[in-house]
This record gives C-alpha cells, structure tokens and sequence, in this order.
C-alpha cells in the first residue's frame, strides 16, 4: 500500500541521495524543482514522483524515463533522488548533520543573465565550508535573443540546433560564469568536457521554463552520486533513525509537530526520540508519525494520513508531546535500545559542532 513508503528494505542497503538547490534570489531555484517535479509526473506512471514532508523523491526510473538514453537504470544502485522542496541557502545552511551539510550533494542555480550575485557568494561559501559536492545549473538559456526552443531535450542538443549567433551568445555567457567560479578557485567547465567530476565543478545550462537541460542535470547528478557517494549511502535500514528537523510547526490535531528528514535508519511510531533544543535537548515519546496522504485519497480536512514507520531517506512529521523548543537544524536521534543518557549526549555533541542559525532569509 501506499502506507509502506519504507522501499529500501534490507539491512546494507543504499539509500536516497538527498540535494538542495542553492542560489541567488529570482535565479529559479523554485522553477527548476516545480519543472524536475512536473517532467516526472508528466512522465505518466502512477509512482513517478513521492511527495514527502518537506521533500520529493524521484525514484531511478523516472529519472531514466526523463532523461531518455542518457541513463541505463542497470548502471545504477543508487534508488533515485530526494529533493529538499525549500531552496534557498538560508534552509541549507540550517540543515547540517554530523558536522556536514544534510543535502548530500547541491545544485547551484545561477541566472545566465546575471551571473554571481550576493547570495550566488554566499551559497558557495556555505558550500565549501560543508565540503558539500555540487553542479552549476547555468538557468534560463531560453531567454538568450533568438533562442529556438527544444523543450525538455537535453541542452548539448538543444545548443547544437541554435543559429551560431545565438550559440555564441550564450557561450559568453557560459564561460563568464566559468571565469567566477575560476576566481574563487573552483576549477568548472560544461558538464560535457568534465571526466573527473571529483576535480572539475560541471555546468549544466537549463531551462526551467522550457525544460532544455533537465535530462542532462538529472544524469548528471545521478552519476555524480553513484561514482562518488555510494559508499556513504551505505545505512543501517534497521537501525535507530538519525534526522534532522526542517520546520516546527503547528498542526491541527497533534500540537506542535516537527517536520524532518530522515537519513539514517528507521523510526517507528512508538519511538523514544531525542531532539536537539537549547538549554537542554528534549526527550520525548512519538505520539504520530505522518506523511502526505496521496492526492487522490485527500477527503475533508485529512492532509495527512498515520504510518507505522519512515525509513532513511524520506522526510517526515514527527507529532510528540514538548517539541515546543525544537530547532531547525538540529538533529533528531531514535533512542531504541540505546541508554537516553547517551543519546542525549550525542545530541548535545552535535549540537555544539553546528551553528544552529535560526534568524529568517
Ligand atoms: P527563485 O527565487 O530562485 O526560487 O526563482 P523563481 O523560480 O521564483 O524564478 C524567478 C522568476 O524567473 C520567475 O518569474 C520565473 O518564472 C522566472 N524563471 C525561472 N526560471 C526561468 C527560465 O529558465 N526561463 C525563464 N524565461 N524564466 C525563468
């Protein structure tokens, strides 16, 4: 059923890589996830997308439906990919986990019209100071003069069937946004002529309008996590979950709730939770755990529907008593059949490794 959202089974198994998308105000970030959300669903199957709380998954078929030849699904373990739905640095620079960043690998959308801007800095400060690996999504190639569209193919090819005006335009465009990143020692170049992606930053042009480039972005960091983190998807299904909280909030029924992502075991509904607050961490039951209930079946005021279970990675709404001082930001550790004690402490740990931020954008 739709209930068991647990797809990732046994013990050793590889879990979700989970991206962010980073970048300046206006560049497109939320365009380009409304367009890798709406490419999937367009793709047709029941299952093509996963709405979670706080998050979308688009699991390994979609990808290899939306990006056609460019992916074999048999070259790939990893299950698919898990989108933070709130762009924006602010949210990223919050979410850290273990000392890193909780997105395991980013997209950085710059507008091609604009180039670096303030918060364009900023994001790749955040970025290299989390060790956090990304790509360069070049945004908006369809608002170049003369740009002929060639909606949702992949962008070397919608480039190879422009007028070489517009080709040279947008080249200038493309390697101005090299040459920024070259100034803050970032060695990129077109995601094409990228062999070591460990090395090289690969820029990817798109369209979040038109759709150009999503096929290649999404083979891009398809690959990039296979090659270089499949051996940090590695998790404990089993285990007691580990997380971290996106939003506090209030939610008819259930008080303040806790809306998280889970990155690392399993928790279930009658868990003992640990969750990172300041003076003190608080200590509390699991009361409900709740997902988006699948369209279709959202009847009266019912948004949400009770699982049994979430396991890593998918986000989740933690319903519990005294959440009132949770943080976004702070992890969320399952006690399980640890002593409280030392849960708390690890939490408390973790806790003073981050900067907890909890000013606005
Ligand atoms: P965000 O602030 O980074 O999330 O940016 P938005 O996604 O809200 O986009 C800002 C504006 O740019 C909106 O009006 C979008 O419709 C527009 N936009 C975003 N991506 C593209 C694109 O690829 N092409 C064009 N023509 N417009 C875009």
């Amino acid at each position: 059923s739709d209930n068991d959202h647990t797809t990732e089974g046994e013990p050793g198994a590889l879990r979700t890589p989970i991206v962010a998308v980073l970048g300046h105000v206006d560049h497109g970030k939320t365009s380009l996830l409304d367009k890798i959300r709406g490419s999937a669903v367009h793709e047709g199957e029941a299952g093509a997308i996963t709405q979670h709380i706080g998050s979308t998954a688009v699991p390994l078929d979609t990808i290899s439906d939306i990006a056609g030849e460019l992916v074999d699904p048999d070259d790939f373990d990893l299950p698919g990919l898990l989108y933070i739905d709130t762009p924006g640095h602010h949210s990223f620079s919050t979410l850290r986990s273990r000392g890193g960043a909780l997105a395991d690998i980013a997209i950085l959308v710059v507008d091609v019209n604009d180039g670096f801007q303030p918060q364009t800095h900023e994001a790749m400060d955040i970025l290299a100071r989390t060790g956090t690996p990304f790509i360069v999504a070049a945004n908006k190639i369809d608002t170049v003069p003369g740009w002929n569209p060639e909606p949702n193919r992949p962008s070397k090819v919608a480039i190879e069937s422009q007028s070489d005006r517009v080709e040279s335009d947008l080249n200038e465009r493309l390697y101005e946004i090299i040459g920024q990143l070259s100034s803050k020692d970032i060695s990129a170049d077109m995601y094409w002529r990228v062999q070591d992606f460990q090395s090289n930053v690969g820029v990817v042009p798109v369209s979040a309008e038109t759709g150009e480039g999503v096929p290649d972005l999404l083979t891009v960091l398809m690959g990039l996590s296979q090659r270089y983190m499949k051996d940090e998807m590695a998790i404990d299904v089993g285990g007691p979950a580990a997380g971290t909280v996106l939003e506090v909030k209030d939610t008819q029924g259930f008080g303040t709730t806790i809306d998280g992502v889970i990155y690392d075991g399993t928790i279930q509904a009658n868990d003992t939770i640990v969750v990172g607050a300041k003076p003190n961490s608080i200590v509390t039951e699991v009361r409900a755990l709740l997902q988006p209930k699948p369209l279709a079946e959202i009847r009266s005021d019912e948004e949400f529907e009770q699982v049994s279970e979430v396991a890593a990675a998918e986000g989740v709404k933690i319903a519990a008593p005294d959440l009132d001082d949770a943080m976004a930001g702070a992890p969320i550790r399952v006690v399980r059949d640890r002593d409280t004690s030392d849960v708390v402490d690890l939490v408390q740990q973790e806790l003073a490794d981050i900067e907890v931020s909890t000013d606005d954008d």
